[in-house]
């Protein structure tokens, strides 16, 4: 049985799967901080699945934000997990003694993704798509590439990281140190910071103060900036990944498409838009390419869980 782990700031989500990789049981529990923390959360969420799937995991992948070199189980830079370097595969694999995979999480979850899209075709067109791309929009912005069923990971796992891509050398200033990054115009903690309101949602936030017909114009036109800001740069992301990977559809997910329509809706017109003024553009049709990931589904920790399939331990045919 395939354990799936994916391991945010807050939660961890774990996923068993049985031999046709179906999800036969599923986990939430809250991440402690740190390296020990994480370590702690990852057995418990590892234990706790195995128990409810009622078997022991054979092998299980991990997802976790921060960069990871291919071929290693050494994490770094997870920042929101207080990990600066941690050779999670190492430790969790002494401890459990199965086969342990670790991966970006934002890679693993456009493996899930194309999964789960292939599951949702089966039955109608049932082709799988030729190339996928994953756009997380959350607190940062990252991309994951499928191509031919397994990630693209390039020479040092970077291949999609295009958040820091800027697309317009006046826009806002990143943290990065650009200006006009596709993260400082559509990140949810960039538009946070520039939207400078006290709110829960803060993007929601936004998007409210763009719609409410409300008397102060100039609270109404700085939303209108920053919403018009994170349509461009999410439309800048779908053209970048299109036209650097010519993928089939790029799956947006992360907590900013909890907006749902509010947010498809203008990107479609923007990139529809470009294609106005070129008939190449228009003849990608990037506006038919998107597609939201279907709401509170697993496709980090379903990732994960396949990593080792993916890899080509056992052939089990994805995307
Ligand atoms: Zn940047």
């Amino acid at each position: 049985m395939r354990v799936g782990l994916d391991v945010g700031g807050t939660k961890t989500e774990a996923v068993a799967l049985d031999d046709e990789a179906s999800v036969v049981a599923r986990v939430r529990r809250s991440t402690a901080f740190g390296p020990e923390g994480v370590i702690s959360s990852i057995l418990a969420a590892v234990e706790e699945v195995s128990t409810r799937a009622g078997g022991p995991a054979t092998s299980v992948g991990i997802g976790m934000p921060g960069q990871i070199v291919p071929g290693s189980g050494v994490i770094s830079h997870a920042v929101n997990l207080g990990v600066r370097s941690l050779d999670v595969a190492a430790v969790v694999g002494a401890a459990l003694a199965v086969p342990i995979d670790v991966e970006n999480d934002v890679k693993a979850a456009a493996l899930g993704a194309a999964v789960l899209r292939r599951s949702a075709t089966v039955g109608s067109s049932g082709a799988a798509e030729s190339g996928l791309a994953y756009l997380n929009l959350g607190t940062g912005v990252a991309a994951g590439l499928v191509t031919g069923g397994a990630l693209w990971r390039g020479s040092r796992g970077a291949a999609g990281e295009i958040g820091h891509l800027s697309v317009d050398p006046a826009g806002p200033r990143c943290r990065c140190g650009q200006r006009g990054c596709i993260e400082a115009l559509a990140g949810g903690r960039a538009i946070a910071e520039r939207w400078e309101r006290p709110a829960a949602l803060p993007v929601a936030d936004v998007f409210d103060c763009v719609d409410a017909d409300r008397s102060d114009s100039a609270v109404r036109d700085r939303a209108r900036d920053l919403r018009d800001d994170l349509v461009r740069g999410v439309a800048a992301a779908v053209r970048v990944l299109v036209l650097t990977a010519d993928v089939d559809v790029v799956v947006l997910g992360g907590g900013l498409t909890a907006l749902g329509d509010r947010l498809v809706t203008p990107v479609r017109a923007a990139l529809r838009r470009s294609g106005e003024t070129s008939p190449f553009l228009r003849s990608l049709h990037l506006d038919e390419r998107i597609e939201l990931l279907p709401a509170g589904s697993p496709a980090a920790a379903l990732g994960a869980a396949l990593l080792g399939a993916e890899r080509g331990e056992e052939v089990l045919t994805v995307g």
